[in-house]
């Protein structure tokens, strides 16, 4: 119920209450005044019966009390009388002839027995009634005596009479006056509902429009004014509560406005509440800030992808994506994560029995596919540009409308954190690149003498463990110093590159072609078929010296000579193989170049000698 209708109810309420109260009483009080202005009546008429009996008896007018009798019960109010004979009267002057005077019921005969007067009310719909019994008891005293005509003792009962008194017009009175006092009362009500309402009006408006404002608070709507004509302390109240509202909205436009400087957010993912969304995007940007000084200690951009990998799948609640790293200027593309996952589905890439566009990432070196999805399934991809050749790729497998939707609201969000993540993560590739570069020959871009140090330096016992072979070849051209000396050093170099290119072009991508020095190159074959090491030098041989280079006005043509060993068939580690691998090119060239020659052991006394 509202409290403008319990307000209004309220004197209602208390009025009729009272009202009940009064009809109550005023019902009660013409209750009782009935009662006892019929037993006063009862009194007096028993007294006034019993006198003019006596008087009757005196004068020996004894058999005319009927008519005196009859005009009684014919006065006002009184419906029956009669007279009751005691036994001992009965005895003394016989029974009644001319009227009926023993008793009529039990209660007569239960006054005669105890002397003591009885009433009792009748009440029924249609009328009220009072019967009274009086006993009359012989007495000594007064005038005329009682004893000098009774046979009887002082105080015993010689008789009573009964009388049967109508007080239905009592309970009429009550009722008019009940009526009367109800009328009023609803006079009175109506005119206090007036006045209360009246007065209470503007109190009650305000109230409304405070708990509309409060309400509308609640919800994050601050620009519900409370109007009020009051100028009292209630309506202060309405100014009070205006001027929050209005300091509020303020604050919280100016965050919003500031908070989107700092971050990208729909507003489909926050609470609709300013305040509350405020809230969630401090929350959000904490979420950031941790997440960016997690990454930053991270040194590799692995672990980084990792931790980025992660915070999608938890922050973001998402399951089947893929982060893919895009290198715009190898053009290659590299899947980071999932490393492991259930949703590798191994295919036969020969075959091309899959649609490209239905499949996430295809691992060709594996023969597998990363999260096939159906027809009614499709991937998103969110593209974020972390350095000027490097893209990275967020592939989300949309399987539903659901996640769909989930995607769309998120993505601002996302982004958010790839940006926290861009400066760590071209800090990372930065610092790689310059690893990288210091390892690579800027001539021929092949790795260096430096990177073969690293490398083999972290490779040997793993591939001992994992029994991998290597294939080692030292390749140097022939005759080189004469090229530099004839057409110059830019001839050379042109040689040199077109050597390296050879290498490149005759070996797989798990190979690897190292510039070890000047025109000399290290070769290590990854796993090779043994029997098939000499083939491959041969080929890179035979490729290089195919190769005509202008000089010039010549046009020139060069060999290589190639030493082979192997690791760790004939060294127990690279660096010795590649010693060895050395002096077998030493044969090479000492027994006429232009030849590979496989390191034999009787070749180590050999190159003591
Ligand atoms: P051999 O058949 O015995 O190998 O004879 P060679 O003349 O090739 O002798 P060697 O292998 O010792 O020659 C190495 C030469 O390569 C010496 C050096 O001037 C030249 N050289 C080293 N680095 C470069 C380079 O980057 N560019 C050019 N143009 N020449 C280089
Ligand atoms: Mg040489
Ligand atoms: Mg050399």
């Amino acid at each position: 119920m509202s409290l403008r209708r319990k307000i209004t109810l309220l004197p209602v309420v208390i009025l009729s209450i009272f009202t009940f109260i009064v009809i109550a009483m005023v019902a009660l009080s013409f209750r009782e005044l009935g009662i006892e202005s019929a037993k006063d009546k009862s009194k007096l008429t028993a007294e006034f019966v019993r006198d003019s009996l006596t008087a009757h008896m005196v004068n020996g007018i004894m058999d005319k009390r009927g008519y005196f009798l009859e005009k009684i019960t014919n006065s006002q109010n009184v419906k029956d009388l009669w007279l009751v004979r005691s036994k001992s009267v009965e005895e003394q002057f016989g029974k009644s002839t001319i009227l009926n005077e023993g008793a009529k019921d039990g209660i007569d005969l239960d006054v005669l027995k105890s002397g003591v007067a009885f009433n009792i009310l009748d009440e029924s719909s249609q009328s009220v009634t009072l019967r009274v019994t009086i006993p009359y008891i012989a007495s000594s005293e007064g005038l005329p005596n009682c004893l000098e005509c009774h046979n009887a003792k002082d105080g015993e009962v010689l008789g009573a009479i009964s009388m049967v008194f109508d007080v239905s017009d009592v309970r009429e009175s009550g009722l008019h006056t009940i009526v009367k006092i109800i009328l009023i009362s609803i006079a009175l009500l109506l005119v206090a509902l007036l006045i209360s309402n009246i007065l209470m009006k503007p109190y009650m408006i305000l109230y409304e429009g405070l708990i509309g404002s409060i309400h509308a608070i609640k919800e994050g709507d601050y620009s519900k004014k409370v109007k009020t004509k009051l100028k009292d302390e209630a309506g202060e109240v309405a100014v009070w509560l205006n001027s929050l509202n209005e300091m509020l909205k303020d604050t919280v436009d100016d965050i919003d406005k500031k908070i989107s400087i700092l971050l990208n957010y729909s507003e489909k993912v926050y609470n609709k509440n300013p305040l509350i969304r405020t809230k969630e995007i401090i929350w959000e940007l904490a979420d950031i800030y941790k997440f960016k000084k997690t990454i930053e200690v991270l040194d590799e951009r692995e672990k980084m992808y990792e931790s980025l990998y992660f915070l999608v799948k938890n922050r973001f609640d998402l399951e089947e994506f893929a982060l893919v790293e895009i290198d715009s200027k190898n053009n290659t593309k590299e899947l980071l994560f999932p490393k492991e996952s259930e949703f590798w589905l191994y295919i036969d890439i020969e075959s091309k029995r899959l649609d490209d566009a239905k499949v996430l990432f295809v691992d060709e070196d594996e023969n597998r596919a990363l999260l096939v999805c159906n027809n009614e399934q499709k991937f998103i991809d969110i593209k974020y540009h972390v350095s000027q050749n490097f893209t990275l790729l967020l592939s989300i497998l949309v399987k539903d409308h659901i996640v769909l939707q989930k995607i769309k609201d998120h993505i601002p969000l996302i982004f958010n954190y790839l940006d926290a993540l861009k400066p760590v993560a071209q800090n990372n590739i930065y610092t790689e690149m310059l690893k990288e570069s210091s390892l690579r020959d800027s001539l021929t871009g092949l790795y260096n003498r430096k990177f073969l140090d690293e490398y083999i330096e972290s490779v040997t016992s793993i591939s001992l463990r994992s029994k991998t072979v290597y294939g080692i070849l030292m390749v140097d051209i022939d005759y080189f110093k004469a090229v530099n000396d004839t057409y110059g050093h830019d001839v050379g170099d042109v040689v040199i590159n077109s050597l390296a290119k050879s290498l490149k072009e005759c070996t797989r991508e798990s190979d690897l072609s190292i510039r070890f020095g000047g025109e000399e190159f290290v070769v290590l074959l990854y796993n090779p078929d043994v029997e098939v090491i000499n083939d491959i030098a041969e080929k890179i041989r035979i490729h290089f010296s195919k190769k005509k280079f202008s000089a010039g006005r010549d046009e020139i043509s060069k060999t290589i000579s190639i030493g082979i060993a192997l690791f760790p068939q004939d060294a127990s580690t690279i660096w010795k193989g590649i010693k060895f691998a050395d002096i077998a090119l030493y044969k090479a060239k000492e027994s006429g170049r232009d030849r590979v020659v496989r390191f034999k052991k009787q070749m180590i006394g050999d190159a003591m000698v």
